[in-house]
C-alpha cells in the first residue's frame, strides 16, 4: 500500500496541539449568527399542513406552501430549536447538484441524469432568485467549486470532468495561482455550480421569511406518533396534539415517525474545524481571491472554504458510523479526528503554521445507499417524506420541499414523473449487519485511497448491486 500526501508531509505534532488548544466546541455558524425563538405548543391545535422539523427541509416546505395557497394555515413543530442540526452546521456548499455528483447521477438513472443536471442548476437559480426577493442576508457568493487534486492519479479524473460546460481545467501552476497550496497538482473550477452561503444565516432567515408569511412555527414540540383517520392526522407530542389535513416528514436523520423508513438512513458524523480570522499577511499568502468552495477527490475527501469574516472552514475526511443508528451529543467530540483535520491542514496550507482553530464540531449526516434523497407518500396520499441527502442537502432540500408539495397536491409534475423520485433505494440492513458492511466499506475506501483509487471486490460488489456508503 502507498501513502497518502497527509502521511507524506504531516506538521509536526506541536503545530496541531497548539493550532487546537482554544477551539471551543461549537458550530462556528451557530456561534455567529442569533436565530430568533420561536414558542413551544401548550395546547391542540389545527392546520391544513402541519410540517415537522425545523430544518432546511422543514423550513422550505413551509415557505412553499404558503407561496402556493396563501390561505392554507400551516404549522411546523420542531423537537428542539429551528436549525440545531445539521442545517445550521454544515459546510454551506449550495450545489446544483441532486444525485450527490454527476458519477453517482449517471450511475443510477443513465436515461434521465441529464434532466436532472438540468433540474439541479434550475433549483440553484431558483434559490438564489428567492435569496434576492425576500432580501434574505445569507452571505452568498456564487463563487463555483474548485476541485483539486492532491495526488497523481487524480490528475486524469481532474481532465476528464473539464470537458463539461462552464468547467476549467488548471493545471499546477494555474490552480496554485488560485490557491498557494503546494500540494496541488492540478484543478477544475466549475463557476457556476455551487452558492457559498452562511448556513445559519440562511436558517435565520428561512424562519423570518416564514414567520412573515403566516407560518406557526413551534419549537420544542417533538412528534412522538402519527394517526390517521379518514380525513385527518393527529401528531401527538408530549403535551398536546396537532390535527392536520396533510402532514410533511422533514425529520432527516433522525428516527423516521414511519415504519417503513427505519433502516432507510444511518447517521454518519462529519467534523468540521474553522480557524481565527487571518491577518492580511495571512490571506495574502493563500490568494484564493476568487473564494471558490474547494474539496478534492478522494473517496475519504475534505472541503473547505472560506467566511465573509476571514476565516477557514475545513471539514471532512473521516466519517464516522456508531452502531446502532444513534444522533447523540457524546459522538461530537472525537479529538483523534480533530486533530487529523488540523494536521491535513497544515499539510496542505504549511504557510499558515501558527494559526489557531476557534471552533471545532461535528453533525451527523443524512447517509443513504444511492448518496441522495428519496421521497414517497403514506396514509392515502396524507402525508408526504423526503430524507437521505448524503451530505449534499443544503440546496437539493429546496428541490425535496416542491417534491413533497407536487405529492402531496396529488398532480404529475417534471419532478414527480422522475425515477428518482418515484423509486426507492435499498435500505441498510439491520444491526449488526450494518455496522460490519460500513466498517468494511469505510476500510476498503481507505486502503483505495492508498492504493491510486483502485476500487478494490467489496467496493466494485457494492457498486454493482446500487449499494453505497458516503458522507
Ligand atoms: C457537518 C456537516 C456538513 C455538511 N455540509 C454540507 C454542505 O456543505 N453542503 C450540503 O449541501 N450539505 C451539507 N450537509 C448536509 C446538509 O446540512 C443536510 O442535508 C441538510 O441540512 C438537511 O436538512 P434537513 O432539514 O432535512 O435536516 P436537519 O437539518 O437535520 O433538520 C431535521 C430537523 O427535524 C427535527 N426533528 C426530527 N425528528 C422530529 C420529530 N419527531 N418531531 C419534531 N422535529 C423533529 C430535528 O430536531 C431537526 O431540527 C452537511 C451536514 C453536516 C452534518
Amino acid at each position: 500500500m502507498g501513502t497518502t500526501v497527509y502521511e507524506r508531509a504531516a506538521p509536526a505534532p506541536e503545530v496541531v496541539r497548539h493550532a487546537l488548544a482554544g477551539a471551543q466546541a461549537r458550530a462556528f455558524w451557530l456561534d455567529d449568527v442569533v436565530i430568533e425563538r420561536h414558542p413551544t405548543l401548550e395546547s391542540r391545535v389545527e392546520a391544513d399542513l402541519v410540517v415537522v422539523g425545523g430544518g432546511y427541509t422543514g423550513l422550505w416546505t413551509a415557505i412553499k406552501a404558503k407561496e402556493r395557497d396563501p390561505e392554507r394555515s400551516v404549522v411546523l413543530l420542531e423537537a428542539q430549536r429551528v436549525g440545531w442540526a445539521a442545517s445550521g452546521r454544515n459546510g454551506g456548499f449550495c450545489e446544483a447538484s441532486l444525485t450527490h455528483g454527476e458519477e453517482n447521477g449517471r450511475r443510477r438513472w443513465p436515461e434521465e441524469y441529464d434532466t436532472l443536471d438540468h433540474l439541479g442548476l434550475e433549483n440553484l437559480d431558483a434559490i438564489e432568485s428567492t435569496l434576492e426577493r425576500y432580501a434574505m442576508k445569507v452571505d452568498a457568493e456564487r463563487t463555483g467549486l474548485l476541485k483539486v487534486a492532491v495526488e497523481e492519479h487524480e490528475v486524469p479524473w481532474l481532465r476528464e470532468r473539464s470537458h463539461h460546460d462552464g468547467a476549467t481545467y488548471l493545471d499546477r501552476e494555474a490552480v496554485q495561482a488560485e490557491i498557494a497550496s503546494p500540494r496541488y497538482l492540478a484543478g477544475c473550477w466549475e463557476r457556476d455550480t455551487n452558492l457559498l452561503i452562511h448556513p445559519a444565516k440562511l436558517v435565520a432567515e428561512l424562519g423570518r421569511v416564514a414567520t412573515d408569511l403566516g407560518v406557526e412555527i413551534f419549537e420544542h414540540a417533538a412528534v412522538e406518533a402519527l394517526t390517521t383517520t379518514a380525513d385527518r392526522v393527529r401528531l401527538s407530542t408530549a403535551v398536546t396534539e396537532v390535527s392536520a389535513r396533510q402532514v410533511v416528514l422533514a425529520t432527516n436523520v433522525f428516527p423516521s415517525l414511519l415504519r417503513r423508513n427505519r433502516l432507510m438512513t444511518v447517521p454518519v458524523y462529519d467534523y468540521v474545524l474553522a480557524t481565527e480570522p487571518l491577518s492580511e499577511a495571512q490571506l495574502r499568502s493563500i490568494g484564493w481571491s476568487n473564494r471558490q468552495g474547494v474539496s478534492d477527490l478522494a473517496n475519504q475527501f475534505h472541503y473547505y472554504r472560506p467566511t465573509t469574516d476571514g476565516r477557514i472552514v475545513f471539514g471532512g475526511y473521516d466519517a464516522v458510523y456508531h452502531t446502532g443508528r444513534r444522533v447523540r451529543a457524546r459522538y461530537e467530540d472525537r479529538p483523534a479526528t480533530f486533530e487529523r483535520l488540523a494536521s491535513h491542514f497544515f499539510t496542505l496550507f504549511p504557510q499558515l503554521e501558527g494559526t489557531r482553530f476557534s471552533h471545532r464540531w461535528s453533525g451527523a449526516i443524512d447517509t443513504c445507499t444511492q448518496f441522495c434523497a428519496f421521497f414517497g407518500t403514506a396514509r392515502r396520499g396524507k402525508i408526504a417524506y423526503a430524507a437521505g441527502f448524503t451530505g449534499l442537502g443544503v440546496a437539493a432540500t429546496h428541490f425535496a420541499a416542491d417534491v413533497m408539495l407536487d405529492l402531496l397536491a396529488g398532480e404529475p409534475t417534471r419532478r414527480t414523473s422522475l425515477e428518482m423520485v418515484r423509486k426507492r433505494p435499498l435500505p441498510f440492513p439491520p444491526e449488526p449487519l450494518a455496522s460490519a458492511g460500513i466498517n468494511l466499506a469505510r476500510w476498503s475506501m481507505d486502503r483505495a485511497d492508498h492504493n491510486q483509487g483502485r476500487r478494490n471486490l467489496v467496493l466494485r460488489a457494492m457498486d454493482a448491486v446500487g449499494l453505497g456508503f458516503d458522507s
